[in-house]
């Protein structure tokens, strides 16, 4: 099977779906790889790379031609989703629960769509987890973000000088991307505390050297692992006991989020009122609304002194090591899809059928 790699064209996106070490496991496998000129630049690997691997590297505009598979990082717009003849299997974060009339799209032209954020989290399919290995990456990220807008340092520091005393930090939501801050806000010396309403969390949370703050609300737990939408009751008490606690921090860091759901508001604008000029909250939720009431998708915002960092897509500001851990999901689902290269779709398999939120319209729609 030819599996093709389209250049990113979303605003801002600078990961590439496959690497050059991933083309070359694909091709050692039996797959043929097409990759678009400069489909790997902005995330620092030369076309020359690619080349070397074992693709072919092809001009814009004939990329997607005789692809068996197509694989990107953002779902494909209106234009390139046009582009894709019927039975294409196309692979990528497609956004099956926030963007319908994407998937309807690729639907009607009977694209089969799997979506990595749809991949079922079983043992089997952790090597195909992207929602986990971009979180990773995101957490990192949104430390050094932390660290680089805070005008205190991190760790506490004894001087001749003086003492430093270390940056307490909060971290939100202690899921993938909340346990990667935490650890990485430790690495740099930083004394953190971390909530999630999930209880299960508190041992890992302290396992990785930091307090599990108690705020006095649980959610239930999906049997995905997922954390229920709070009641407004339960929300508005954790509203109010962040506005009490929060004061104590220099850094807030929330990754709180349900699937397919807006982010949970945790911080109301009365909570950042209370905060000492100079403290920094970024949030990772703001591509789904935000975790803080006063921020901007995209910005960064100043509010009397808090700057509250918006910004989107932290994985792509890491480009080159969050698409090598992308290229290896990708990987590790494109072998399940075809084993030694050849398609073999058993939609009964649970990472199959789970992954796939639109099929070709021969077979009966999913
Ligand atoms: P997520 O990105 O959907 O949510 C991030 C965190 O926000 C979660 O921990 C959630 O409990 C928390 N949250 C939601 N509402 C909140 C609120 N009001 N206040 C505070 N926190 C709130 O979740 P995720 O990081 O993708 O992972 C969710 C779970 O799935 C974790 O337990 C993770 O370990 C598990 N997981 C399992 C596998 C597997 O293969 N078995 C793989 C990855 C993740």
């Amino acid at each position: 099977m030819r599996v093709a790699v389209p250049r990113e064209t979303a605003p801002g996106e600078r990961r590439v779906a496959l690497v050059p070490e991933a083309v070359q496991r694909l091709a050692a496998d039996g797959f043929e790889l097409a990759v678009e000129r400069g489909a790997g630049v902005a995330a620092g690997f030369a076309d020359d790379a690619y080349a070397d691997s074992g693709a072919v590297v092809v001009e814009p505009g004939v990329a997607l031609d005789g692809a068996g598979a197509v694989v990107r990082v953002a779902p494909p717009s209106t234009d390139e989703a046009e582009r894709l003849a019927e039975g294409t299997v196309l692979i990528g974060f497609l956004a099956p629960l926030t963007e319908a009339e994407g998937i309807e799209r690729l639907r009607a032209r009977g694209v089969v769509g799997f979506a990595m954020e749809s991949i079922p989290r079983i043992t089997r399919a952790q090597s195909m987890d992207a929602l986990s290995s971009q979180a990773t990456v995101a957490g990192y990220k949104a430390v050094l973000l932390a660290a680089d807008r805070s005008p205190k340092m991190f760790p506490l520091l004894m001087t001749a000088a003086g003492t430093v005393a270390p940056a307490r930090t909060l971290i939100l939501g202690a899921g993938v991307a909340g346990l990667q801050a935490i650890a990485t806000a430790r690495r740099l010396g930083a004394v953190v505390s971390a909530f999630d309403v999930r209880s299960a969390v508190k041992e890992q949370v302290e396992s990785l050297g930091a307090t599990f703050l108690d705020l006095g609300v649980r959610a239930e737990e999906t049997a995905g692992g997922y954390a229920t939408e709070l009641t407004p009751e339960q929300q508005a008490e954790q509203q109010r006991a962040l506005e009490e606690r929060i004061p104590d921090f220099d850094v807030v860091i929330t990754t709180a989020l349900i699937p397919g759901r807006p982010a949970p508001r945790l911080i109301p604008a009365a909570a950042v009122a209370q905060m000492r000029s100079g403290s920094v909250i970024v949030d990772l939720a703001a591509e789904t609304g935000g975790n803080c009431e006063l921020t901007r998708p995209g910005e960064e915002a100043d509010e009397n002194g808090v700057r509250i960092v918006g910004l989107l897509n932290l994985p792509s500001l890491m480009a080159a090591d969050a698409s090598r851990l992308y290229a290896r999901n990708v990987t590790a689902l494109l072998q399940h899809l075809a084993p030694g290269g050849e398609l073999a779709l058993d939609f009964e398999d649970e990472i199959t059928g789970g992954a796939c939120v639109t099929r070709s319209t021969e077979g009966a729609a999913t």
